[in-house]
């Protein structure tokens, strides 16, 4: 199945786009996977992954089967037993070709997605032989920069009691609920960016070891664009970005990797 054997080692800069339920239509997504695999041979620096809404993955996973872009999904469930309708498994989306899961992402915990769920689902994700996307971010900032321990203890609830040897394959993605799916505008400042990729580097040092550590790509994701991806990507100190609306639209897309695919010389 399209990519599912294929490791996940990450070169320089990884760019994920998550669909969200910006493309409803199989069609829609065919034709934007074909764009994508068409556009992106010969693109080199950039990882690209891309999350379509789950009904679609199999179908995405089929069209970039052999192409260097990866497959996966938005979620996958806490639960463990089989007795829950409606939910989706790590194991049946692996079965049809993702490789990787979006992990606690703040719209899945706006709707009662607590830290231990996040935590299980992680589980499930790496048990699974998917990559997990671990998502963390603030909602609000405040003065007292409660903030970094609001995020610390995202990472910390997330990772905990995971065995090293299995966080190679993570990637953390730094969300802040606040610049989510607005414009460039709204976006993180670099230098604020900056300061909270060192942090989460230093929470992960802590959880993971150093050599682990510093092999996790952090991302950023909020109100990325064509541009503002350049000085958040030289500034921010990130490894690329989690990219929501923009990723749905193949012009504002490829405006980004391209900035970041510049940055990656
Ligand atoms: C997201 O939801 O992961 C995201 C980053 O969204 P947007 O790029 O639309 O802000």
């Amino acid at each position: 199945m399209a990519n599912s054997s294929t490791s996940l080692r990450i070169k320089k800069r990884l760019v994920i786009g998550n669909w969200k339920m910006y493309i409803e239509k199989p069609e829609e997504a065919r034709a934007l996977s074909l764009l994508l695999r068409r556009k992106l041979r010969g693109m080199f620096g950039v990882d690209v992954w891309i999350a379509p809404p789950t009904p679609f993955v199999a179908a995405v996973a089929t069209l970039l089967e052999s192409s260097a872009i990866h497959v996966g999904v938005q979620k996958v469930t806490h639960h463990t037993d089989p007795q829950h309708t409606g939910s989706v498994s790590a194991n049946m989306v692996k079965a049809v070709g993702a490789s990787f899961a979006i992990v606690g992402h703040s719209e899945y915990r706006a709707a009662a997605g607590t830290n231990d769920k996040v935590h299980a689902q992680l589980e499930q994700a790496l048990a699974a032989g998917l990559t997990p996307v671990l998502c963390v971010g603030e909602e609000s900032r405040s003065r007292d920069g409660e903030y970094f321990s609001f995020v610390e203890e995202q990472i910390n609830s997330a990772l905990h009691n995971v065995p090293k040897n299995l966080l190679k394959k993570l990637v953390v993605a730094y969300e802040p609920v606040w610049a989510i799916g607005k414009s460039a505008g709204d976006a993180m400042k670099p230098a604020d960016l900056r300061e909270m990729v060192i942090f989460i580097r230093k929470v992960l040092v802590e959880s993971v070891g150093r050599e682990a550590a510093l092999k996790v790509p952090v991302l950023y994701g909020g109100s990325v664009e064509g541009g503002n991806a350049a000085s958040l990507i030289q500034e921010g100190g990130v490894s690329g970005f989690l990219v929501g609306r923009a990723s749905a639209r193949a012009e504002s897309f490829f405006e980004i990797l391209e900035a970041v695919r510049q940055r990656s010389q």
